[in-house]
């Protein structure tokens, strides 16, 4: 008999929470991979960026495990099916995963719990994706913190040792499985294509961590890690870092206590995705204008700093964190467009794309947030230029033209959009 464990978001041999349980259950261990047809089946663009990185990833780990003598069970297909005809290939004793807090994965895990537990199958589930999961940080009174501030206050008080410590993973790899190596699928056997494209490195840039507080604002600068694919994949791991920003920066480890304060809001109020976290913002009458949807998609707004973002995104994958604040304002309430849009939008194209913090940040952008920008802050995208990209350095790298008779004219005028807003979402929220 075996144990196997199913990596996730979690593709890393390194201080792996559940993998650290499977190698010490007695059982020799086998790694698994599912590539997932719920989600890849929705994937239009079969130049998919993520999967491809995926695919690497997997390759890598594959690689890894093979090197020690074991090697990595790779399928395509639907997870259940996957795991009926693993059962039937292999005597396996247990399985052993890390935790995924987005409703999908939640839903998916119970189903497969429920298919392992009818074979007399124990599936155990451990947090490493976070610092602190679902009710570990509760108010006093039991209930979710929804506002970041008091969340962190009790994060930083929680925090020790115990949760940053390392799961010494290496230490137990003779615990593997040996076999000889598996077959690996292609990545065209799973209906994707190779793309050109140079993902951001996997090495922690201390310096850049040092400096944070002061150049993480500023598009044009390396002033932010670009660590966010590799937090969403497990490709480092979140104690590590944290670790590190807890002895070098606080504004950083700020950054990443909200990414532990999106997933736990996702896990306590699943809903937000499809709904406004407050419900009166659903009243909110969009213009949902396809042209100028559209135009921002595509970067030609007609203001330089929402274009050059926008080019960023379909270009690299990636767009500065000022940026995205900026773009998403610009799209609810400059615009008008529904949130859910630009979430959407933005959830096809971003290679860090991670649901808890992308519906977090748009709904903090469109106000309807749980602890969002007030309706009636709405940015001024030149002011957000002067101040944050002041010799237009980030704008001449990605709108070259910005200052020419090719570039087109602003889609609306700042301030009739800003009133308009205003009075849209006045109207909205009177109707409560
Ligand atoms: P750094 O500034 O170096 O920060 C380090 C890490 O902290 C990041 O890698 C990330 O994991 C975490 N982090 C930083 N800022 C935030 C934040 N505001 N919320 C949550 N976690 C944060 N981040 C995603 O990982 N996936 C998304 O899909 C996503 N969508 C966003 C949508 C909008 C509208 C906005 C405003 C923000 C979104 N963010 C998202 C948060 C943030 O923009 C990115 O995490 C950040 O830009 C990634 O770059 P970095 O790795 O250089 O971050």
């Amino acid at each position: 008999p075996i144990a196997i464990h199913w990596f996730r978001r979690d593709l890393r041999l390194e201080d792996n929470a559940a993998l650290y349980h499977a190698l010490k259950s007695g059982y020799p261990v086998l790694g698994l991979f599912i590539f997932d047809r719920n989600i890849l089946d929705k994937l239009h663009d079969k130049r998919d960026r993520r999967v491809h990185f995926i695919y690497q990833e997997i390759k890598r780990l594959k690689h890894e495990l093979e090197q020690l003598g074991s090697t990595l069970i790779v399928r395509y297909g639907l997870p259940e099916e996957v795991w009926i005809s693993i059962l039937k290939e292999y005597h396996v004793a247990r399985v052993f995963a890390n935790r995924d807090y987005e409703p999908y994965a939640q839903q998916r895990d119970r189903m497969i719990y429920t298919l392992l537990l009818s074979n007399g199958i124990k599936f155990s589930g451990y947090k490493d994706h976070v610092i602190f999961e679902k009710e570990e940080i509760l108010k006093d009174n039991g209930q979710p913190y929804t506002v970041y501030t008091p969340y962190s206050r009790k994060w930083k008080e929680k925090l020790s040792d115990f949760y940053l410590n390392s799961y010494p993973t290496t230490a137990y790899l003779n615990q593997l499985y040996k076999t000889k190596p598996l077959p690996l699928l292609s990545l065209s056997e799973i209906g994707f294509i190779e793309t050109q494209y140079e993902y951001p490195s996997r090495e922690i840039n201390t310096a850049i961590i040092a400096n944070y507080h002061k150049t993480r604002d500023f598009p044009a600068v390396n002033g932010t890690t670009r660590l966010s694919v590799h937090l969403r994949f497990g490709t480092i791991s979140i104690r590590k870092l944290a670790h590190i920003a807890l002895h070098t920066n606080e504004k950083y480890l700020n950054e990443l206590i909200w990414r532990d304060f999106y997933q736990m809001i996702l896990y306590h109020f699943p809903f937000i995705h499809e709904k406004a976290f407050k419900p009166e913002y659903d009243n909110i009458k969009w213009e949902n204008n396809e042209d100028h949807f559209k135009a921002w998609c595509e970067g030609q707004t007609g203001y330089p700093i929402i274009d050059a973002g926008m080019r960023e995104l379909n270009t690299t994958g990636f767009m500065h964190n000022r940026v995205r604040m900026i773009v998403s304002s610009f799209l609810t309430k400059h615009l008008l467009i529904d949130w859910r849009w630009g979430e959407r939008y933005f959830a096809e194209k971003l290679l860090d794309y991670e649901m808890g913090s992308n519906v977090g940040g748009w709904q903090w952008a469109a106000g309807s947030g749980n602890d969002a920008a007030p309706y009636f802050r709405i940015f001024n995208p030149q002011l957000q230029t002067d101040k944050f990209d002041k010799q237009y350095e980030y704008i001449k790298k990605w709108v070259p033209e910005y200052n020419s008779a090719q570039y087109p004219q602003p889609l609306v005028d700042h301030s009739f959009a800003r009133n308009r807003a205003i009075e849209r979402y006045k109207a909205a929220l009177e109707k409560k």
